[in-house]
């Protein structure tokens, strides 16, 4: 585990542990690693053996926060945190099949920011931005900057959302709809909770993982204060993910009266056996987060390398079965464009 005094390399000189629990989540965010062979150092790996593995993209770039590197195994190659936010050559090589939009948001926007697949469910793009770059998102190409609700756009979207009655519940995406200041997300939560059909406020996120800064006690204190069913999606892939401070948080936020889940991505090399997957439930579970769904990957460009062969998902899960309460087995799905809902693998 990294400790503050390895923090004292090259371009995070600065930075403490201590100076980041006690900052503002913009300071954590600001100092968030961007430079691979700075990760690579505070690691402790010999960068030099693995050169030519490193890939620079000029976009889409290393993006990773100190709190969510403090919980990598130094000198492991194979950390499965490491492996979800290292950029590697592997990204550059085009594979048949894997495209930039492989889910068809694009064929489903419906209105500016506005994405709906789902029979009384929408859901909104609401920022382009993360706390992290994971090397596997499916949305690493979604051209971001056409399709939010910028500020003007918002009471288009909110008088889309008011003039259908089938809608029963918004989903908070993007990006990481935690990225937004507490002041603009405060505003849209209660703009869609006035809504009367609008039953259930989603938030698809990995902040609590990633970030847990942001949530601090002014979120708290608004969410707890919104009267309408609160759901957080969060989306931890591996156990080693869920240390005690991420623990904290989460414990916070179900007693704002959030209802906690989880939603994971099936990943060669990180979480593709039954011990990660038990394990990672069971450790859910101790946050009394419940498994919703595990991802089959989406055939995302770039993300070739990440994907578990359908056969052995399938039985993956089913050995998954066998070990664990029903409760704790997530359900296997992949998106398929156009499909009326998510579609079970098994
Ligand atoms: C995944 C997704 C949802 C949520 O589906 P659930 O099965 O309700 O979790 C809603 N809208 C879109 C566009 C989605 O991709
Ligand atoms: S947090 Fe979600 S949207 Fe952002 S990069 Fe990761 S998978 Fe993609």
């Amino acid at each position: 585990m990294i400790t503050a005094n390895a923090l004292k390399v090259k371009g995070v000189s600065q930075v403490t542990f201590k100076d980041v629990d006690n900052a503002p989540w913009q300071s954590a965010l600001a100092s968030a690693i961007r430079d691979p062979l700075v990760l690579l150092k505070l690691l402790e790996l010999d960068v030099t053996k693995y050169h030519k593995h490193l890939y620079h993209p000029d976009r889409f770039k290393l993006l990773v926060p100190i709190s969510y590197v403090s919980r990598m195994t130094k000198g492991d190659w194979n950390d499965p945190l490491l492996k979800q936010v290292l950029p590697i050559q592997n990204e550059t090589q085009s594979v048949a099949g894997f495209i930039a939009d492989p889910v068809g948001d694009l064929d489903s926007v419906i209105s500016s920011g506005v994405l709906q697949k789902y029979q009384g469910r929408v859901l909104l793009i609401t920022t382009g931005a993360c706390a992290v770059h994971c090397r596997y998102c499916f949305r690493r190409h979604f051209p971001y900057a056409d399709s939010m609700p910028d500020k003007d756009k918002w009471q288009k979207t909110l008088a889309s959302i008011c003039n259908d009655e089938s809608i029963h519940e918004v989903i908070l995406s993007g990006g990481d709809p935690l990225m937004i200041p507490d002041k603009r997300l405060k505003m849209m939560c209660h703009d869609l909770a006035d809504i009367p059909h609008v039953k259930t406020l989603r938030f698809h996120t990995r902040i609590p993982i990633f970030l847990p800064e942001r949530i601090n006690n002014e979120l708290l204190k608004w969410l707890a204060g919104l009267d309408i069913n609160k759901v957080m999606v969060i989306h931890a892939n591996h156990a080693q993910e869920l240390d005690s401070s991420v623990g904290d948080i989460l414990n916070k936020l179900r007693e704002a009266g959030v209802m906690l889940l989880n939603q994971s991505v099936l990943l060669k090399g990180i979480n593709d056996s039954v011990e990660a997957l038990s394990a990672l439930s069971h450790r859910l579970f101790d946050f009394q987060v419940l498994p919703y769904y595990l991802h089959q990957l989406d055939k995302v460009d770039g993300g070739a390398h990440f994907e578990v062969d359908r056969k052995r998902s399938i039985t993956l899960i089913n050995d998954l079965k066998m070990s664990l309460p029903g409760y704790l087995v997530p359900r296997l799905v992949e998106e398929v464009s156009g499909e009326r809902s998510k579609s079970a693998l098994e």
